[in-house]
């Protein structure tokens, strides 16, 4: 609605019937102390003030409106008869107005100035109503993120206890069987190997919330990295079977660190590389020393690759590549931890991937004999 505002009953009288054949809600004050009023009750689009009116003149109304919060962004058309002296054009900028007119008002000017201020209005209300939702879209999400990782940590920990039950069971009853039944054996090997991958998941899931609460501990003591390395790859070669793992290591240091964790961090990428490779049993494994004098450690498969936006999400919480998602298993937190892992060591870490050729994860680690500590 368009306020407009003047002394005189005739001008009002004309200016409402323009506007109002143009098709726009106006209302009407007589004084600068009646638009005061009124705009302190109802939100206007646009006000078009008289400058000369006895009592309070428009500049004067312009001002005091510019102080009340909730109007002092409505856009202003001064109407003036006699003040066409640039200092009063600039008087009537300054009291936060927008735009000036003079009289004998040209009807067409007029409303081509009403018509771009209503609609920059309109454009302004849509602005900030797209914003307000925003906000509370963000704040939802994370609403509903906290939740998500309390849920996360309860079902865990929940998960925990009936599983070490399971798996003690099912060591016992190994034992029972012994060597006498061999399908009874093959059922208890695979009901393992399933366990395992139960109580890895379960602790996937537990780290995170541990690293959410910041509860997250490391272990940190001197180690030789290629020792580390050496067991890891071994690890993996017997649970892989088929898998080629090429070793590429000219390095012999001594990592300050949580041996356990970048073990962790090692497992991980060894067996993205081979999940996400289903057409290729090879993995290339080369550490060397950068300039900077940490040590890199790089893992290249030939596998599925990942496009290029998509790289610099993959070591975010719950992130996986949707179109890939439905064909491999996962939570997306495994790349998540080694991050968290990493950076608490120092270290660093990447990846370089052409989609359809393979993907090479990097991290790097400070040598123990520069670590500060
Ligand atoms: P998960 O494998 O359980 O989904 P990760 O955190 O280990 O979780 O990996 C996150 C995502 O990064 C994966 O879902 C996958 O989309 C992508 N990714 C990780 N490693 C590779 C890889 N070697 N090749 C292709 N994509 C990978």
């Amino acid at each position: 609605m368009i306020l407009i505002v003047d002394d005189k009953p005739e001008n009002i009288f004309s200016l409402k019937q323009l506007l109002d054949l143009n098709g726009f809600e106006t209302d009407t004050a007589l004084s600068g102390e009646e638009a005061l009023v009124k705009i302190l009750k109802t939100t206007y689009s646009l006000i078009i003030l008289d400058v000369q009116m006895p009592g309070m003149d428009g500049f004067e109304v312009a001002e005091t409106i510019s102080g009340y919060s909730r109007s002092k962004d409505i856009p202003i058309i001064f109407l003036s008869a006699v003040n066409t002296d640039k200092k009063f054009i600039a008087r009537g900028y300054a009291s936060g107005g927008i735009d000036y007119v003079t009289k004998p008002v040209d009807a067409d000017i007029l409303m081509l100035k009403v018509k771009t201020f209503h609609r920059l209005y309109e454009q302004k209300l849509e602005l900030i109503k797209i914003q307000r939702e925003l906000k509370s879209e963000i704040e939802f999400r994370k609403q509903a993120e906290a939740k998500k990782d309390e849920f996360i940590s309860i079902a865990s920990h929940e998960l925990k206890t009936p599983l070490t039950s399971i798996k003690g069971y099912v060591y016992l009853l190994d034992r029972t069987i012994g060597n006498s039944d061999a399908n009874g054996r093959k059922y208890i090997e695979r009901t393992k190997t399933q366990i395992e991958k139960l109580n890895n998941l379960i602790t996937d899931l537990l780290d995170v919330s541990k690293i959410e609460s910041g509860k997250i501990e490391f272990n940190y003591k001197h180690f030789r990295f290629n020792d580390l390395l050496t067991n890891t790859v071994e690890i993996i070669r017997q649970t892989n079977e088929g898998c080629t793992i090429n070793v590429s290591n000219n390095t012999d240091i001594d990592i300050y660190g949580d041996e356990m964790r970048i073990e962790q961090v090692l497992i991980n990428y060894f067996t993205n590389a081979i999940k996400y490779s289903p057409e290729s049993n090879e993995i290339y494994v080369t550490c060397q020393l950068t300039p900077d004098n940490d040590l890199k450690v790089s893992v290249k498969d030939f596998g599925i690759g990942i496009d290029e936006q998509k790289q610099r999400q993959v070591f975010q919480k719950y992130f996986r590549a949707e179109d890939t998602s439905y064909q491999f298993q996962g939570l997306g937190i495994g790349l998540y931890i080694c991050s968290e892992i990493l950076e608490r060591h120092n270290g660093k870490y990447g990846v370089q991937s052409e989609p359809g050729k393979g993907s090479t994860f990097y991290f790097t680690l400070p040598l123990a004999s520069e670590q500060k500590h």
